[in-house]
């Protein structure tokens, strides 16, 4: 593995790749969800790309850009053994300039839910996606479920930008209590952790209902909440949307995301389901 901290020299290195490219953005901390996508892109590629770069512009003031785990040497031996090709380690100056020309998500689906909560947020994601994706000049970039919003504004970007690069969605990692695998887990204590399950537990019941015939939004929303209020600090939003984030009065399995966000603690966490 060969490792990259400067555009010059990522690029060169990039030059030299022969074959094809399988690409996957990270924030770092990594764990064994980002693994599955280093994985596939290893499974599906001839050579495999890793980013790891904190985006400034994706935190909102007051947010945690400042303690977001940092764990470079951790990180590096990960990849390594993943088989990982090129590891790019940008700093923020070999990413952004003065006076950018700046992404915007769009004005309906970029500023529900996620967009809501966090305005600006998913500006900041496109403009670095954008980025990464076209210095990486990967055929597949590799994002998670997990993050749902983001990855479907992303294959939106791809698709109004006709961007030459193919978006692989890969499934949500989870620990083996049911706890969705994210960098921010880190910051839970132990009492936070246990709570922090009301997330999954709640989708799981969503399941549950759903596969018993339930179709009605309001119902489902109403038993998650009856699990998620007890445990959690604050719960931002239960949502049930369509694969376009519109929101849905009655589950269509197949085309239906259950989402839900929730402080535990001072800790945001987020976690969702696709129901089949
Ligand atoms: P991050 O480092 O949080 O920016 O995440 C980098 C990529 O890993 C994104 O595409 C995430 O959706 C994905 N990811 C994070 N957590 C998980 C998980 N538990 N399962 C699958 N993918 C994940």
């Amino acid at each position: 593995m060969v490792v990259a901290r400067d555009y010059a020299s990522f690029s060169e290195l990039r030059d030299e790749m022969k074959g094809s490219i399988g690409f996957v953005p990270t924030m770092g901390a990594l764990h064994e969800g980002h693994l599955s996508l280093i994985r596939r892109a290893r499974e599906e590629n001839d050579h495999v790309i890793v980013s790891i770069f904190v985006n400034p512009t994706q935190f909102l003031e007051g947010e945690d850009l400042d303690k977001y785990p940092r764990r470079e040497e951790a990180d590096r031996k990960i990849c390594e053994l993943a088989g990982v090709d090129l590891l790019y380690l940008p700093t923020t100056d070999q990413i952004y300039e003065e006076d950018e020309l700046c992404m915007g998500a769009p004005k309906i689906r970029g500023y529900i839910l996620e967009g809501a909560k966090r305005p600006g947020h998913f500006d900041g994601m496109l403009q670095v996606v954008m980025k990464l994706l076209n210095l990486s000049r990967a055929e597949r970039a590799y994002f998670g479920k997990k993050d749902a919003q983001q990855l479907i504004l992303i294959q939106q970007m791809v698709r109004n930008y006709f961007m030459p690069v193919e978006i692989v969605p890969c499934e949500i990692v989870r620990d083996a209590d049911g706890l969705a695998l994210s960098s921010r887990n880190l910051y839970l204590d132990d009492d936070e952790r246990r709570r922090a399950l009301s997330l999954s537990r709640s989708l799981k019941k969503a399941a549950k209902l759903i596969q018993s015939g339930e179709r009605k939004s309001e119902i489902i929303r109403a038993a998650m909440r009856g699990i998620l209020e007890p445990e959690v600090t604050e719960l931002e939003y239960v949502a049930i949307v369509d694969r376009e984030f519109r929101p849905l009065e009655e589950v269509e399995p197949g085309n239906t995301i259950i989402l839900v966000a929730a402080k535990v603690g001072q800790t945001r966490l987020i976690d969702n389901l696709w129901v089949r």
